[in-house]
């Protein structure tokens, strides 16, 4: 069982590429600092706005989507 769900289905519209990065906003807790480490999801940071983009692309490192 994953902490997180890995969004698969979802491509970045740069460079195609699939199972882009889940970006987290608010404070961090331990927890998201070890999925953030780990690779399983992207800080967004603290600072929570209306149009920060939801993931980030593995590959190029795009971010897009809302959150
Ligand atoms: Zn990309």
């Amino acid at each position: 069982m994953t902490l997180f769900d890995n969004p698969e289905d979802i491509a970045c519209p740069k460079c195609e590429t699939s199972n882009p990065l889940e970006i987290i906003y608010g404070f961090p807790s331990e927890e998201m600092f070890g999925a953030e480490s780990s690779g399983s999801i992207a800080l967004g940071g603290c600072v929570v706005q209306d149009d920060n983009p939801a993931y980030r692309c593995r590959r190029c490192g795009h971010e897009f989507g809302e959150v």
